[in-house]
């Protein structure tokens, strides 16, 4: 199954957070790395006053369920830091499955695909430079979706680089 997993981080070493992020996602069996995207600073979008984000997108091959892939990314946000305050705040790290396979839910838990992933640029940006033909399950190409968005806040920073996993 294909899995597509948003990270992002705007407080401490933002970079390292996501790297880090990165080598323990693919360092333990079921997940296969696919592609990363290049790494963008965005403005944040809701919550409250904070700093800007770093985001990048990884595509992932899975074998899975989702719940497990949830279980293994909730405790690398723990490992780097996060902290759960006031929604949406700003952290060390945040991991967000996008979509996994064809698997749809509502369960608040874990809503498949993620249910604000097709407002965001900050998420199809990245993604569809990971990936140019990327769909997103019940909304169509994500090529298409970002026409229809201000991508204002998402800037690419070529400066910046997140290595494939070892
Ligand atoms: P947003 O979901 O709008 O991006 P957030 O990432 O700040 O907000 P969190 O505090 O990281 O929200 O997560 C809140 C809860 O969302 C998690 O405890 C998790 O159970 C749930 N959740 C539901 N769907 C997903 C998903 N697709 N990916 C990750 N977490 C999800
Ligand atoms: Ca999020
Ligand atoms: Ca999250």
């Amino acid at each position: 199954m294909r899995a597509v997993i948003a990270l992002g981080s705007n407080l401490g070493r933002r970079l390292e957070n996501l790297q880090g992020a990165l080598d323990e996602l693919f360092d333990a069996p079921g997940v296969t790395f696919v592609a990363v995207s290049p790494v963008y600073e965005t403005d944040p979008v809701g919550g409250p006053e904070q700093g800007p984000y770093l985001n990048a997108v990884v595509i992932a091959e899975t074998v899975l369920d989702p719940r497990t892939l949830l279980d293994r990314v909730q405790s690398i946000e723990i490992a780097f830091g996060r902290e759960r305050k006031e929604r949406w705040g700003p952290r060390t790290l945040d991991l967000d499955l996008i979509m996994v396979g064809t698997h749809i839910s509502d369960d608040p838990e874990l809503t498949l695909p993620h249910p604000r992933a097709h407002e965001r640029a900050f998420v199809l940006v990245p993604w569809v430079r990971a990936d140019p033909a990327a769909v997103l399950p019940g909304h169509g190409p994500v090529a298409d979706l970002l026409a229809g968005l201000d991508q204002s806040g998402v800037r690419l920073r070529t400066d910046l680089v997140l290595e494939p996993p070892v």
